[in-house]
Parts: structure tokens; C-alpha cells; sequence
């Protein structure tokens, strides 16, 4: 599919129902294309479905590709004919999303030093204090890393929401696993939420059983999108072959049940995915 095929399609349309008119005659639908806003700075991409905006955010500078090695499972046939590059084509990246006047961001990249996501959420003219809620994926360094500068808590308003069974493995692990993970939470420790698969959070966000990338990797379903997180590290190759992990995923059998599970699901419910280490720019729908 061409990107702008799909990018049609992740902007959707809505069907609006008009009301009878005056003869009693019910009005054929309307279709309203729903802008994708333009022009847009480099690393930000928005689109919006059904009253939810969600923007794609890229956390790091410039072309960032997941190496061959990384996936295990890849026969070095198959890595030649999907990744010829030499590499997969990906991002470490956040999404903002817009809804019912409130803003959500999901994971916050690397917090390093030349990470985009700031400069990303003030293009979209979202300061730090104005993110309501902040829904975390998982606790690795590249999803969690952003929620701290200078020892400081970046989203000084932001509640934190984050699973039950992420939080007490994490919490469970030896100090030198854990560190940037216990600080981190400590410095939320006061707006942090946490919940069980299935729970009805905020802004009518769904979390959903994501496990296998870590003990509480979790999906967000908000409207027609659903948050992946780290389900794929290079989508070239798991799209097609889901048996392909990354060595990043702590649970192998796990992370593969779970990727089949969840693009089954996309696949039925016909969702657009936006995806933590996604290619530019972010987003992908299935047929
Ligand atoms: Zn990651």
C-alpha cells in the first residue's frame, strides 16, 4: 500500500448520519474527509478519526534503523529480501493525543539530550504543564526516559497511569536493573495510577494485555487507534512474520502470542496502529 493510501486511511472519514429532512427522507450519508493538518513541522504528523487527534511525535534526530542482528528468529534470507538496507527502518517515537479538551501523551522517548518530544509538544503548542494525562506503555529507557530532566519530574501536572503487573515486576528487580525505574516513579509517586488490563481509564482510554515485550507491556485503544508500544521494533519484518522477535523482548513465546493476538484484533476491528518504534511517520492500518 502507498503511504499515502494508508495515511487516507488513518485520517478516515465519518459518516455522518444526517437527520430526515423535510419530506421525511432519510439523506444519503455524508462523507467529511477529515484534514490531516498541513504544513507540519519535521517529526510531527497528526491525523484524526471519530473526535480523536492523535499526533505522531519522533523522539530521535534524524534516520534511525534497528539492525538485522537485532531479530532473532530471521532467517538471513528472509532479513535480505524485507530489510535489504542493511537494517530495519524505525523511530523512537511518542503520541499525543487530543480528546474531550484534555491531552494525553503516551510514552516519552529518551530523555536525552537532543530528544525532539519537547520541541515536538510545543510545535503542536503543548507546554510540559499542559499534558493531563500521561499513559506509559512500559518501563524501558526509551518509553520512560523523557519523564525526568535534571533529577526533576518533566510533567509537573501529568497523572500517570501504568499497569499493576509492569509497576511490581519492575519494583521486584535487582538495583542495578532498576534504578532509573524506581526514581522515576518516586518522583510521580504521588500522581501514579496504577491499573489492571481492562480497566476503564480516563478520557475512555482502553489498556489491553500487551505482555511479552516486559512483564506488563501494555496496548492503549483510544477510538479507532491503538497504541502499540513496543509490539514491533521493525514492522518491515513483524508485519508479516509476527514469530520474529526483537531481541529487546523478555518473554519470547510470550511477545509472539501476544503480536499475533493484537494484529488480529487491528485486522478485525480495522484499526490504525501507532507504533512506538514505527517508521516514520508513525502510523499503520491493515487490510
Ligand atoms: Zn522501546
Amino acid at each position: 500500500m502507498k503511504r499515502r493510501d494508508w495515511l487516507k486511511y488513518a485520517a478516515g472519514s465519518v459518516v455522518l448520519l444526517a437527520a430526515g429532512g423535510a419530506n421525511g427522507k432519510k439523506q444519503a450519508p455524508v462523507e467529511e474527509e477529515k484534514a490531516v493538518v498541513s504544513p507540519e513541522p519535521e517529526g510531527v504528523h497528526t491525523v484524526e478519526n471519530e473526535g480523536v487527534r492523535i499526533s505522531w511525535i519522533q523522539d530521535n534526530v534524524g534516520e534511525r534503523r534497528m539492525p538485522n542482528s537485532l531479530f532473532q528468529g530471521a532467517d538471513s534470507t528472509l532479513v535480505r529480501e524485507l530489510s535489504p538496507e542493511g537494517g530495519v527502518l524505525a523511530s523512537v517515537s511518542c503520541f499525543l493525543v487530543e480528546k474531550e479538551g484534555k491531552r494525553l501523551l503516551f510514552d516519552t522517548g529518551l530523555g536525552a539530550v537532543d530528544s525532539r518530544l519537547l520541541d515536538g509538544l510545543k510545535s503542536l503548542g503543548v507546554s510540559p504543564e499542559a499534558v493531563d494525562y500521561l499513559f506509559l506503555t512500559h518501563f524501558h529507557g526509551d518509553h520512560i526516559g523523557g519523564m525526568m530532566r535534571e533529577g526533576q519530574a518533566v510533567f509537573p501536572k501529568a497523572e500517570v497511569y501504568a499497569s499493576q503487573m509492569e509497576y511490581d515486576a519492575w519494583m521486584q528487580m535487582p538495583a542495578d536493573k532498576n534504578a532509573q525505574v524506581v526514581k522515576t516513579m518516586e518522583a510521580y509517586r504521588e500522581r501514579l495510577h496504577l491499573f489492571a488490563f481492562g480497566d476503564a481509564l480516563p478520557c475512555g482510554v482502553q489498556p489491553m494485555d500487551g505482555v511479552g515485550h516486559t512483564p506488563g507491556h501494555t496496548l492503549y485503544q483510544t477510538g479507532r487507534f491503538l497504541v502499540v508500544g513496543d509490539l514491533m521494533h521493525g514492522t518491515a519484518l513483524q508485519l508479516a512474520h509476527p514469530e520474529i522477535c526483537a531481541s529487546f523482548d523478555m518473554d519470547m513465546p510470550r511477545a509472539v502470542e501476544t503480536r499475533k493476538r493484537c494484529l488480529a484484533y487491528v485486522r478485525a476491528e480495522e484499526l490504525t496502529m501507532a507504533g512506538m518504534h514505527f517508521p516514520p511517520e508513525g502510523f499503520i492500518a491493515l487490510k
